[in-house]
């Protein structure tokens, strides 16, 4: 069994994953980190982006320059398309491979574009973790230290909460502290557990 799950920006997917992995030994998958394996140095990926954008699309020590490939696909649809056609199922092959090594009795795949990359459709479940919009944007300010302006853009270009929700099978409300996620992750955990059992 492979769980989904997901939420916007600093939502607080990380620390639900944590909790999955340390209190119950989840095998966890993060697709935020394979899409950064695919682009490394030496992979194909990295050098389709360079032959298609130029080597300003590398920073001095040979490595992708983000910034430089944000800026180049933001205002153009075509190569934006262009890039996910490239990504997309590369990201798909780490991510699969990773889950098919998973020895714990279900295992996590943790994305902020679960839905919207399809990668749900390698997931029987989607947990949705959710949050009031004014905490998700001061956890990430002071996580990040950055402009709240700049969060409020990235949450303007996720799925915004309803949409996100209408794909949930179950939801982690993230509005109080640590303690009270944890005992939401162990209460599903437990039902993950019963649900292998009887089907
Ligand atoms: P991103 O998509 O940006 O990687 P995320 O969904 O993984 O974010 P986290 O990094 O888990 O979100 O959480 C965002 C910040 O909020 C972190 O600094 C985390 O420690 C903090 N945080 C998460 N949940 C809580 C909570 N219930 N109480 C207090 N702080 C929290």
């Amino acid at each position: 069994m492979i769980i989904g799950l997901t939420g916007g920006i600093g939502s607080g997917k990380t620390a639900a994953a944590n909790r999955f992995a340390a209190a119950h030994g989840i095998h966890v998958v993060d697709a935020d980190q394979k899409s950064r394996v695919v682009v490394e140095p030496g992979r194909p990926a990295l050098a389709h982006i360079v032959d298609r954008f130029g080597e300003a699309m590398l920073l001095d020590d040979g490595t992708l320059n983000r910034a430089a490939l944000r800026e180049t696909v933001f205002a153009a649809p075509e190569q934006r398309q262009w890039l996910e056609q490239l990504l997309h199922p590369l990201i798909r092959d780490e991510i699969i491979t990773d889950l098919h090594s998973a020895t714990s009795p279900y295992a996590l795949l943790v994305s902020p574009l679960l839905v919207e990359s399809g990668q749900n459709s390698l997931t029987s479940r989607v947990i949705v973790v959710d949050v009031p919009e004014t905490m998700q944007l001061a956890r990430t300010v002071q996580r990040d230290a950055v402009p709240e302006a700049q969060v409020r853009a990235i949450m303007q270009a996720q799925a915004q909460r309803e949409e996100r929700l209408r794909h949930a099978h179950d939801v982690l409300t993230n509005d109080s502290d640590l303690a009270a996620l944890h005992a939401q992750v162990d209460a599903l955990h437990a039902r993950y557990m019963q649900l292998l059992e009887r089907p």
